[in-house]
């Protein structure tokens, strides 16, 4: 996806503070955190959604939580976290290059707005 913001990050076109990275995913820091740690968790094939992603390859699909599990053990959010993935417009999808959100280093709140 050429005009994909998240797609530039992987290609490093843009620059990130990266977490984490292996094959397939990249872990980067949010640039506007609503949280003491918020990490963004991405497969670096792009798929629009998770929607697109779950119908489209169960291997990254799987390997996404996996993934987003092991950033919070990284950043040592042994207390809690949360992993957030907002999709399409009524849940404040954004970028439209799948991500999870992994928030912690607070106390979170519920409901979300
Ligand atoms: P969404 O609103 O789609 O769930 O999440 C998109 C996230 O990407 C937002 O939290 C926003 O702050 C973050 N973001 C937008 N542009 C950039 C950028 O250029 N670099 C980084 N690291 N994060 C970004
Ligand atoms: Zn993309």
């Amino acid at each position: 996806m050429t005009n994909c913001l998240f797609c530039k990050i992987v290609a490093e076109e843009i620059p990130s503070a990266k977490v984490l990275e292996n094959t397939d995913f990249l872990a980067f820091r949010d640039i506007d955190p609503k949280a003491p740690v918020h990490v963004l968790v991405i497969p670096k094939k792009h798929f629009e959604d998770i929607v697109e992603l779950s119908k489209g390859d169960n291997v990254l699909t799987a390997g996404l939580m996996k993934f987003a599990t092991e950033v919070a053990e990284i950043e040592k959010l042994e207390k809690g976290f949360r992993i957030v993935l907002n999709t399409g417009q009524e849940g404040g999808q954004s970028v439209q290059h799948v991500h999870a959100h992994v928030l912690g280093g607070r106390s979170l709140t519920w409901p979300p707005g």
